[in-house]
C-alpha cells in the first residue's frame, strides 16, 4: 500500500511517534478516519496490546509535543495504557491538548478503560444478562423490597461497575452487582 503524500510530507518520512524510518505504514486513529505515519515497531505494538514494550514508548517524551492532533491522540492513549509504569503519568501531566482532542482520544479508549461489572461470584456481567438477587434489598425511593430469588432479566450496565439497572416489580431500579448472581 502506498503512503499518502501529504502524510509523508507532514511527517518528514519518519514515524511520527518514535522517529524511525523502518517499515513505515499508515495508522488510522479511530474513531476518526485520520492517519498518522508509524514504523513497523510502533505499528505492531499499537495493534497488539500483548506486544507492548514500555521502554519503546519512552519516545513519547518527544512526540507528545507534536502539533498534530492525531499524533497527540495516539500518544495520550498509549501513555494512559502504560500509566502503571509511573513515568507516563508525568508526561500526561505535562501534555497540552485542546479539549476536543482529549475527547477524541477518550472516545477510542472508553471500552478498554472500563472495569468489568462482576456479580457476587466474580462472574462478569454483560448487557442483557439475566441475574438472580441473592438477598432481600430495600429499594430506596421505590418503597418496596426486592426479594431474594427475584429474577431480573435483560439487565443494563452502567458507567459504575458496582451497579446495574434492571426492572423489578415493574420499576426500573439500580442494583448493586455484588448482590446478584448471573443465571
Ligand atoms: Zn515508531
Amino acid at each position: 500500500m502506498s503512503i499518502d503524500k501529504v502524510l509523508m510530507e507532514r511527517s518528514g518520512g519518519v514515524c511520527e511517534l518514535c522517529g524511525s524510518s523502518e517499515n513505515l505504514s499508515e495508522f488510522t486513529v479511530a474513531p476518526k478516519d485520520e492517519k498518522i505515519l508509524v514504523c513497523g515497531t510502533c505499528s505492531e505494538q499499537l495493534n497488539d496490546a500483548d506486544k507492548v514494550d514500555p521502554n519503546h514508548w519512552r519516545c513519547l517524551n518527544d512526540s507528545m509535543w507534536s502539533v498534530e492532533p492525531a499524533v497527540q491522540v495516539v500518544v495520550y492513549r498509549m501513555l494512559n495504557a502504560l500509566k502503571a509504569e509511573g513515568w507516563p503519568q508525568d508526561l500526561l501531566d505535562q501534555m497540552y491538548m485542546e479539549p476536543e482532542v482529549i475527547e477524541w482520544a477518550q472516545e477510542g479508549m472508553a471500552d478498554e478503560s472500563r472495569e468489568p461489572t462482576k456479580d457476587s461470584n466474580g462472574t462478569i456481567l454483560e448487557q442483557g444478562d439475566s441475574v438472580t438477587i441473592i438477598k432481600d434489598l430495600e429499594v430506596k425511593g421505590a418503597g418496596f423490597t426486592a426479594k431474594r430469588g427475584t429474577v431480573v432479566k435483560n439487565i443494563a450496565l452502567t458507567d459504575n461497575p458496582e451497579q446495574i439497572e434492571g426492572r423489578v416489580n415493574g420499576t426500573r431500579i439500580v442494583l448493586l452487582s455484588k448482590f446478584l448472581k448471573k443465571m
